[in-house]
């Protein structure tokens, strides 16, 4: 079982590698943006409360992601072959709540893999994604917000990756299939 932590700031392409190992490895998929915006689709309490944070360009209070991660996670079954964990942890009591979750069930993340985007790529990125998604916060007043979200909250993971001794980084600038190569070279050393 190969879990894997695809990790990045904002626009770092996540989500389409992330489809890519799918594709070629079997794997399950845990993209919490996407869980959190079809609990908003569905009108739930939960997408109620997560939109205000959204929308803000802020992350949605840690106890509210561990709740469901747990359930997510549960629904991949016992005997599956992995799942790429994307845009989760975002912070490190996720990351600690993760490796407990995954503990108790005799699992583990084999691999975090850190794509790497500069900043003025990455604004240029979302600002074209926001124009074809229509995804209400990819404008330029919450990517800032975002982008610094993860400087403050989300980029301290990478130390704490080093020192699980699990962490590897790529450079994600560069065509799709030539960052999926590197992405395949670590993952079929695991
Ligand atoms: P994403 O699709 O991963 O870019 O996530 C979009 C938004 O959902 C983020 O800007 C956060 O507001 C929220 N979100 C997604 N995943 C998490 C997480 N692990 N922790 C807190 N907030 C999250």
């Amino acid at each position: 079982m190969k879990n894997i932590v695809i990790f990045g700031a904002p626009g770092a392409g996540k989500g389409t590698q992330s489809d890519k190992m799918i594709e070629k490895y079997g794997l399950g998929h845990i993209s919490t943006g996407d869980v959190l915006r079809s609990e908003i689709k569905a009108g739930t309490e939960l997408g109620k409360t997560a939109k205000k944070y959204i929308d803000n360009g802020q992350l949605i209070p840690d106890e509210l992601m561990i709740d469901i991660l747990a359930g997510v996670y549960d629904s991949f079954g016992k005997e599956h072959k992995g799942v790429i964990f994307d845009g989760f942890p975002r912070t490190i009591p996720q990351a600690e709540a993760l490796k407990k979750m995954l503990a108790e069930r005799n699992h583990s993340v084999a691999a975090m893999i850190e794509l790497y985007v500069p900043e003025d790529e990455l604004m240029n990125r979302l600002v074209l994604r926001g124009k074809q998604s229509g995804r209400t916060d990819d404008n330029e007043e919450t990517i800032k917000k975002r982008l610094d979200v993860y400087h403050t909250q989300t980029s301290p993971l990478i130390d704490w990756y080093k020192n699980e001794g699990i962490h590897h980084h790529i450079e994600g600038l560069g065509g799709i299939d030539e960052i999926f190569g590197k992405i395949t070279e670590i993952i079929e050393k695991l």
